[in-house]
């Protein structure tokens, strides 16, 4: 602990922001990283409470109390090296991850938890700044060879860990840039793609070698799913061709919303309006799904509906509301209560106070209203919830005027002709079955075949994506080589 007292002298540091002014003209990153001097006010808040409840809630267990007095010490290069030690792209957690860490922050039970993940982005930018981030290739090669199918975070973590134990890896990408969705679900105010960029160069020189563009597998994809593929590879290709197989494909099938009115101009899925805008940020070509003057709705309350909320402001949107199915939490949890687990509470995302977002509780959707094909409103009805049993309140019926809507209600599962191909099997929910406890984990019914992320534990998050690649990329060394002395 580098201050005894820092907890009780400091408050917390918040990062600062563009103003909404400024940020909405744009698709660039508005949060700003903590000043060095505001990152060791931080750190010193660090009790070094002795069980690190933030290290356990961690995902990748970032080992943060470490960091929190290297940083107060001045000695980031160190803080660099422990971060890159669990993680291996702080600079992706260290901007989209929720901070579950802070949730369990000893200091946040009766005061304002470390701003932890702030302290985070700070260390990774300041060592890409300082160039001490450097490929690590494997100093012998093994002969082996991996295809990863995926190019999201759990795919990318896999094929760089497994790269520097010595296998030769191919990662398989449908759509035209790796990432997954970082890439192309995340906006680039959120996470600008030259992160990726510097991680894939990162990556190559390490000897991972890419193919986008190639679907494998599967020749169709359900409606709502992307892709840019100008290949197909066949399964059995890649099975004969390869001495292990990671799918890190994503829970890419969307939930739909099968009401009245659902085939309507002007009803998508989030995605189909925020991949495209990714790709116009990329200069891939205009979005073809404009909110300009739009009366917006956006069905779903999480990270997606957040993010479509935010990239309807930037295209300059009428109006903006949001629903959602559950009751309003609280604003503040009831700490003795939650922690240190992850708390139900209001949150608001730096999207919805770009505007004046309307956000409804308690409601659901019963049909989409349309003239000449066209959306033009979303008619509604209030539910009221009874032990957890939902209701319709009678005559509560109304409609809200729309041009668009946007269905940001979660992913299923993924894409069962990716599974079907490699005769993989699934879990009830849909997802790849393989499990993660001791030995043989992440490793599926087919022999050499193992599953990572999103595919393998269903719709989740980025850092967990991260953890599940780093496991899983040990799993298979150890199947390759008999042992493995990559981190678990
Ligand atoms: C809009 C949106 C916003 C989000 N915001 C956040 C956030 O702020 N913070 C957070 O932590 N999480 C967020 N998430 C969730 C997070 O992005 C995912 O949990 C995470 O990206 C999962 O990583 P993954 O590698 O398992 O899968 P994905 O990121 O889905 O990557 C899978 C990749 O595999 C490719 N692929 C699939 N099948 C094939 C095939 N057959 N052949 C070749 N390639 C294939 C896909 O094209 C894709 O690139 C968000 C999700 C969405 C949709
Ligand atoms: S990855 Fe997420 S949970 Fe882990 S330390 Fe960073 S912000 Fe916290």
């Amino acid at each position: 602990m580098g201050k005894p007292t820092g907890f009780l002298e400091f408050q917390r540091q918040p990062q600062e922001y563009l103003p909404v002014s400024e940020r909405l003209g744009n698709y660039k990153e508005f949060v700003r990283t903590l000043t060095d001097d505001k990152v060791k006010v931080q750190g010193a808040r660090c009790m070094d409470c002795g069980v690190p409840f933030c290290t356990n809630a961690c995902p990748v267990n970032n080992i943060i109390p470490d960091w929190n007095d290297l940083v107060f010490k001045g000695d980031w290069q160190r803080a660099a090296a422990v971060l890159h030690s669990t993680n291996n792209f702080p600079e992706f957690t260290g901007r989209v991850c929720p901070a579950i860490c802070e949730a369990a922050c000893t200091l946040g039970y009766n005061a304002e938890a470390v701003g932890i993940r702030s302290i985070e982005e700070a260390i990774i930018d300041k060592a890409w700044s300082e160039g001490w981030v450097k490929p690590q290739p494997a100093p012998a090669r093994t002969g082996k060879k991996v295809a990863v199918v995926g190019g999201g975070p759990a795919g990318l973590s896999a094929a760089q860990q497994l790269a520097r134990a010595g296998h030769d890896v191919t990662v398989f990408e449908k759509n035209n840039r790796v990432g997954g969705l970082l890439r192309f679900g995340i906006p680039d105010f959120k996470l600008d793609k030259a992160q990726i960029d510097r991680r894939v160069a990162q990556m190559e020189a390490e000897r991972v070698s890419f193919r986008t563009g190639v679907l494998v597998g599967a020749k169709e994809l359900p409606k709502g799913v992307a892709s840019d593929a100008q290949e197909t590879v066949p399964a059995a290709d890649i099975l004969a061709e390869f001495d292990a197989v990671v799918l890190t494909g994503g829970a890419e099938t969307p939930r739909d919303l099968p009401v009245p009115g659902r085939e309507l101009e002007g009803v998508y899925f989030a995605l189909e309006f925020l991949i495209p805008q990714n790709h116009a940020v990329a200069g891939d070509g205009a979005n073809p799904i404009s909110a300009k003057d739009c009366n917006v709705v956006v069905i779903g309350g999480g990270d997606t509906g957040s993010d479509c909320v935010g990239t309807s402001y930037r295209h300059g949107a009428k109006t903006v509301t949001q629903f959602e199915l559950m009751p309003q939490p609280p604003e503040r949890e009831n700490k003795p209560l939650v922690w240190p687990y992850w708390p139900t509470k209001l949150r608001t995302s730096s999207s919805h106070l770009e505007g004046e977002t309307q956000r409804e509780y308690s409601i659901a959707t019963k049909a989409f209203i349309g003239k000449d094909g066209k959306l033009t409103g979303v008619k509604t009805v209030r539910l009221e919830w009874n032990e957890g049993r939902m209701g319709e309140v009678a005559g509560s019926e109304e409609v809200f005027p729309a041009e668009r809507a946007f269905l940001a209600m979660g992913f299923t599962h993924p894409v069962a002709s990716v599974l079907d191909a490699f005769g993989v099997k699934k879990d009830p929910r849909g997802n790849a079955q393989a499990s993660t406890e001791a030995s043989g984990g992440y490793a599926t019914n087919i022999p050499k075949v193992f599953a990572a992320g999103d595919m393998r534990r269903g719709q989740s998050l980025v850092v967990w994506a991260i953890r599940e690649g780093r496991q899983c990329a040990r799993a298979v060394d150890e199947f390759l080589m008999g042992s493995s002395v990559l981190p678990r």
